[in-house]
């Protein structure tokens, strides 16, 4: 697609400098993405009277639309329903000016003083400031009984989740960092919990290997792959595995579970930026030390799409906030 025809080639143009080229429509932030952390930045920058256009991305509200009770967000003593929550985060938003439309952007150019996005692949934006928040989606096996109990068992978050199995036996499947700290946090609240390794290794640090070797309630089943998860109604009950799949020894093995926890992995939701935006070897957006800057000037990241670490919506939305005063500065200065 030829984005912005007036433009010279991205990256090429450092000169750029350009107002709205052709039909583009001209805002002064732009915030990518609509979870915890592009609302929070839209709350800020519209009482910092800049005017937020937020285009919502694939997922309108982010990952916590999938997930059902949200007890660890503050200021909801009783918990809150993923998607109220972001509701309610998007009546705040509204309430101080920020427009927030549908739309997924497919293409940017950086290269200029004047960021440039096309949203749909058909309407150009150009932007003083913009705030990616678009987040990170976290990876699944791809089974059909998956998205079947998802949400009546199937969870991709121990953090969020873990909660509603206390007592109860389940499953973490991965053999990573994230997938021995779900199980370690697990742990802590349920009867047993299984790892489900397909390697005959964990991938995690040594320390991690470490930590989680020393839970009594935890069985690493390794070389086990998930062939089905299985339940009654809508409910998880259970699960059958592969046991050395492949092997001349192969065998199905069945556990009796309340819960089923995929920790195989995030991808940050970075593609279309990459061309400009550096980010680390994982795909994760880099950002300068305590601030929200990316190595474009006034780009901003904030949120999942740049931790790979915390990824609470707590975290990404103080982190939304940041964006938003970064973003603020940088216009002041620039006027
Ligand atoms: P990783 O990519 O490190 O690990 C993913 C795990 O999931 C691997 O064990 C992988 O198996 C397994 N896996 C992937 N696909 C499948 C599949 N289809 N079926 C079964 N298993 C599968 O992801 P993490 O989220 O664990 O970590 C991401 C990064 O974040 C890492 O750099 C990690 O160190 C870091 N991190 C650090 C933490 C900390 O320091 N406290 C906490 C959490 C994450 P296989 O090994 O066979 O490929």
């Amino acid at each position: 697609m030829d984005l912005f025809k007036k433009m010279d080639t991205p990256k090429a143009n450092a000169e750029n400098t350009a107002k709205p080229a052709g039909d583009a429509e001209h805002v002064k932030c732009l915030i990518i993405g609509s979870g915890p952390a592009g609302y929070t930045a839209a709350i800020y920058a519209a009482r910092a009277n800049l005017k937020p256009v937020m285009i919502q991305g694939m997922q309108a509200g982010g990952q916590l639309t999938t997930t059902t009770e949200i007890d660890n967000f503050p200021g909801y003593p009783e918990g809150i329903d993923g998607t109220a929550m972001m509701e309610d985060l998007k009546k705040q938003a509204e309430r101080f000016g920020t427009e927030v439309r549908w739309g997924t952007i497919t293409e940017v150019d950086f290269s200029g003083a004047v960021h440039k996005v096309v949203v749909d692949g058909e309407k150009n934006i150009t932007a003083d400031a913009v705030i990616i928040a678009t987040g990170a989606t976290a990876k699944y096996l791809g089974l059909e009984s998956e998205e079947k109990y998802r949400g009546g068992g199937v969870s991709a978050c121990a953090t969020c989740d873990g909660f509603f199995y206390r007592g109860k036996d389940v499953a973490v499947v991965g053999g990573g960092d994230t997938a021995i700290e779900e199980a370690t946090y697990l742990a802590n609240l349920c009867k047993k919990v299984y790892l489900i390794v397909r390697k005959d290794y964990l991938r995690a640090s040594k320390a991690m290997q470490k930590r989680v070797a020393e839970i009594e309630n935890v069985e690493i089943l390794f070389e086990h792959n998930t062939k089905e998860i299985t339940g009654d109604g809508n409910v998880v009950t259970g699960a059958k595995l592969i046991k050395r799949k492949g092997e001349p020894d192969e065998s199905e093995v069945e556990i009796k579970i309340d819960g089923f926890f995929l920790a195989i992995g995030h991808t940050p939701n970075a593609e279309v930026f990459k061309p400009y935006i550096e980010t680390d070897e994982t795909g994760y957006i880099n950002t300068k030390p305590d601030c929200s800057q990316t190595n474009v000037q006034g780009v901003f990241a904030c949120g999942d799409v740049q931790d790979h670490i915390y990824r609470q919506a707590v975290t990404a939305a103080g982190s939304g906030c940041k964006a938003a005063l970064d973003a603020e500065r940088y216009l002041a200065e620039k006027e």
